[in-house]
């Protein structure tokens, strides 16, 4: 057995020493981790959860860039079993968040059954076993009646394709992949994007560099974030004053589902809003030239709104140029835009910054991932999503028994804390795996009609949603369909996930037939 399986109970029967295990969790992220303590709280100890990277932590350990930081509260972008009342300031930063991850997963001894390190290449549902067999890069190979998917929506860093950019000379990288060797002070820098990232690297890489040049394809509709220290005394009343945490807690999801509500049932709440905004926006800069380029012309809401108050006053500096003429092509030495009346201007460039987003589309891609059922058909996720990823809640998808996806299609939020969606996600996994192992059945097989109109539901409410009047991340492909956020409220989402129906499933095969079928030792169930 490779070291890598090493203390895990072995499937027999089998050509190699495989291991089986009941729930295995792809994905050590935020996500990943809270399915682990689930299972943990849950009282399971059959599960096994690998990670690619070296650590854990998803998105909170790879994007390191000056002033990575959450803009939702800690209270509510945290998990609900593991809230913590000594958080120095309300938005945390990213160290501090990744410290929490890595605190939570000691605090509930997840690491003993954490294998980092590990790409997994392919997974595979064999109905006539009832078990997926998930193939790893070093050729190692894990069975498991569940595969929960925890691969994360921002974790692909997406460059785009304009002409010339590989042939850059100078010093280039991803905001998700910041090489912090790359020296800023005193040089001609250049950002690519103005999403929530760039709004967080960009004042501090303002503060170092001789000359910064933003270019910006879309203006961002913005909201303040003050995110100062807590006084002595707020620490103190936090930590001890009963009931204080849960309160805030819910003030700011009462607040978060305000903004929802605004972006998908109630567009005149988008007027506050967006007199908020412009008041903001116009406080913090006052050249109309520079407000025009900078205040949208879409509803807002549409994109995502960012949090900042330090961003404008960046953009306001005399050593920063926003450039809204749009790229043509990158040099070895710069970047050429074309203005409106077609004169293309080169701006030198010492060093090229994609804040250029992420491939949120993919979701478990580049895993294969295929069901073969009882009749030797087999399907492959990829070819079922080439319209675009849809899933049962985001969670579950017809054709693939038993496969669990965490912060999956349809289940990302415009407002509010993803944290809140994950663990409603958890929590139906914990009832479908508690529902399999108190019936004896094998797997649940999500029933295609109940797909497709849950499918067709959140299309037709997400057509009527303000994501639909203009171009973002969330969209896909050339009718746009909106693929990555959930339609509703998350308490809403909350309620859906809050138990399984088993009748929107098919039953298959009772556990134990199929464990003595195919002589695999199934641990712990
Ligand atoms: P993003 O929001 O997708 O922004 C990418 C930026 O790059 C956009 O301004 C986009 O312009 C621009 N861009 C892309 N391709 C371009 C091209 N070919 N030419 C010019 N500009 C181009 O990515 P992100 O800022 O990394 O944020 C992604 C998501 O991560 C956020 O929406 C948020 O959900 C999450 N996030 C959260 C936090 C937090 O504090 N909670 C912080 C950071 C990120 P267009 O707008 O025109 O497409």
């Amino acid at each position: 057995m490779t070291a890598l399986l090493d203390g895990l109970p072995t499937a027999t029967g089998r050509s190699r020493p495989d291991v089986d295990v009941g729930t295995l969790i792809v994905g050590g992220g935020f996500s990943g981790i809270a399915m682990a303590v689930g299972l943990r709280q849950a009282g399971q100890d059959d599960w096994l959860l690998v990670e690619q990277a070296d650590e854990l932590g998803g998105v909170w350990r790879d994007n390191v860039y000056p002033g990575a930081a959450c803009d939702v509260p800690s209270y509510l972008y945290s998990l609900s079993t593991d809230q913590r009342k000594d958080w120095d300031r309300p938005c945390p930063r990213q160290e501090d968040i990744r410290t929490y991850l890595h605190d939570v997963a000691r605090h509930h001894r997840l690491t003993e059954r954490v294998r980092t390190g590990v790409t997994v290449d392919r997974a595979s549902w064999d109905e006539a076993t009832a078990r997926w067999t998930v193939e790893f890069a070093g050729g190692e190979r894990v069975t498991c009646a569940a595969l929960a998917m925890a691969c994360g929506q921002l974790s692909k860093p997406a460059y785009p394709s304009i002409p010339g950019r590989e042939d850059f000379a100078g010093d280039s990288f991803h905001s998700a992949r910041w090489d912090h060797d790359v020296p800023l002070k005193g040089r001609r820098v250049a950002v690519v994007g103005t999403g929530a990232s760039a709004a967080q690297f960009v004042p501090p890489v303002a503060e170092e560099a001789g000359h910064l040049d933003v270019y910006q394809r879309t203006a961002n509709w913005m909201l303040p974030r003050r995110n100062r220290p807590y006084a002595p005394w707020a620490r103190r009343m936090i930590q001890h004053v009963p009931g204080l945490q849960a309160l805030r807690r819910t003030a700011m999801w009462t607040f978060m589902e305000s903004g929802i509500a605004a972006q998908t049932r109630i567009p005149p709440l988008r007027l506050s809003l967006r007199a908020w905004s412009t008041w903001h926006m116009r406080n913090q800069v006052k050249d109309p030239a520079l407000r025009a380029k900078l205040i949208p012309d879409y509803p807002i809401g549409c994109k995502r709104v960012l949090f900042s108050s330090s961003f404008l006053p960046a953009l306001v500096r005399d050593d920063v140029e926003v450039v809204v003429d749009p790229i043509v092509r990158v040099t070895p030495t710069g970047v050429v835009a074309r203005d409106a009346d077609g004169t293309e201007t080169e701006r030198p460039v010492d060093v090229l910054i994609w804040g250029t987003g992420f491939k949120a589309q993919e979701f478990v891609a580049p895993i294969e991932v295929d069901a073969t059922d009882v009749g030797g058909t087999t399907r492959r996720l990829a070819d079922e999503w080439r319209d675009g990823a849809a899933a049962h809640l985001g969670i579950t998808v017809a054709g693939f028994p038993n496969l669990f996806l965490l912060y999956g299609p349809n289940t990302n939020l415009g407002f509010g804390s993803i944290v809140v969606m994950i663990e409603a996600q958890v929590g139906y996994v914990l009832d479908a795996l508690r529902k399999l192992r108190t019936s004896g059945i094998a797997a649940l097989a999500l029933r295609g009609d109940v797909q497709r109109v849950s499918t067709d539901d959140v299309q037709d409410r997400l057509r009527r949603s303000v994501w639909s009047s203009c171009d973002s991340w969330y969209r896909q492909g050339k009718d746009g369909r909106i693929v990555n956020n959930w339609p509703g409220q998350m308490v809403e989402y909350r309620r859906h996930t809050r138990e399984v129906d088993l009748d929107e499933y098919e039953p298959i095969g009772r556990a134990e037939e199929l464990v003595r079928g195919a002589d695999v030792a199934v641990a712990g169930r």
